[in-house]
């Protein structure tokens, strides 16, 4: 794995696959300029290989126009937990467009607690949010949950969605680092993951030859049940010492209350996160899977709004000596 740094080309090498003969050799050889062990566990996401934060470009799958996270300035997937019909995706696309989001979301293999609840339209969905990016140009996010299914849904979605329960599972993780359409990855963070155990998650994508990952905080387990989990935000800053690769935050899941989205989400922007993942419904009561947490399209209107005048006071170069320099 290379990756280029100024002016310099940094290699990646699996060190237990070199004997120290073999390094003494590569350590001599005119172009290398020196030779440095990673030793921490996690080596091609950290910010010890690049040192520069990634930006990932996302939407080249049948046309739909192209987002970069990461970048200068926020990015807002937003859409239904679930894909229920056609007429439900296209309403939602075209509103979460006018509302400012640059990516649809909406799952079609739901992960769900119970066998009996909606488990989601599978590949019919999936043909509904390729139309739906046909009509609205936004890029489509969608969970896989199969490694059986990772070139279907690649084929169809622009960026593949790893959900908190499949976190680590590890041939996912390698399937979905190997589609051979080279889509971009959404990693999210396990219901109970610790942020080494999430880095290394991500990790098992990069080696497996996909270094396109997004991490997404969607909260992790606690005790408490007034919100459906925590939303870890300290994350946020400690993710962007250790880690080069993009952050967005869900606050959705993390509050499974719609009242407590928008404060979260404004949070998410102020703590310097790449991005927002949202979930909306037109009619969130009868929603078919998590209706509870889901904006309205107007709420939505309003809270991007507040995230667009929050991004350009508190973007995440503002917090550049935050993260490096008390290390
Ligand atoms: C989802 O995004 O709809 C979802 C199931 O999320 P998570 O995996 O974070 O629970
Ligand atoms: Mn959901």
């Amino acid at each position: 794995m290379a990756t280029r740094i100024n002016e310099q080309e940094v290699i990646a090498l699996d060190g237990s696959v070199l004997d120290s003969q073999a390094r003494t050799i590569m350590s001599q050889q005119k172009a290398v300029e020196c030779m440095m062990p990673i030793k921490i566990p996690y080596k091609l996401v950290s910010r010890a290989f690049r040192a520069e934060g990634s930006s990932i470009v996302v939407g080249d799958a049948l046309g739909g126009s192209l987002v970069a996270i990461g970048g200068s300035a926020p990015v807002v997937i937003a859409g239904p937990c679930a894909v229920e019909n056609r007429e439900q995706l296209l309403t939602t696309a075209h509103a979460i467009k006018a509302a400012g989001a640059q990516l649809l979301r909406g799952g079609v293999f739901k992960p769900r607690t119970s066998p009996y609840q909606f488990q989601g339209l599978g590949i019919e969905g999936l043909r509904l949010l390729a139309e739906a990016r046909a009509e609205t140009g936004l890029p489509v996010v969608t969970e896989v949950m199969d490694p059986d299914l990772v070139e279907t849904v690649s084929y169809y979605a622009d960026l593949l969605q790893i959900g908190s329960r499949n976190m680590q599972n590890f041939p996912l993780l390698r399937a979905v680092g190997r589609n051979s359409y080279k889509r971009p990855v959404l990693l999210k963070r396990g219901l109970a993951s610790t942020i080494d155990e999430w880095l290394l998650a991500a990790e098992y994508i990069v080696a497996a030859g996909n270094s396109k990952v997004i991490l997404c905080e969607r909260g992790i387990r606690s005790f408490d049940q007034h919100t459906r989990n925590v939303l870890d935000l300290s994350c946020v800053p400690l993710l962007r010492k250790l880690t080069h690769l993009p952050i967005v935050v869900d606050p959705s899941h993390a509050t499974g209350h719609r009242e407590l989205v928008p404060a979260m989400a404004r949070a998410s922007i102020a703590a310097g996160a790449d991005g927002l993942m949202l979930e909306v419904h037109t009619d969130p009561e009868h929603a078919l899977c998590d209706g509870r947490q889901s904006l309205t399209p107007t709420q939505l209107t309003s809270l991007l709004h507040a995230v667009r005048l929050l991004s350009q006071t508190f973007h995440k170069e503002a917090y550049e000596n935050d993260t490096f320099s008390h290390a």
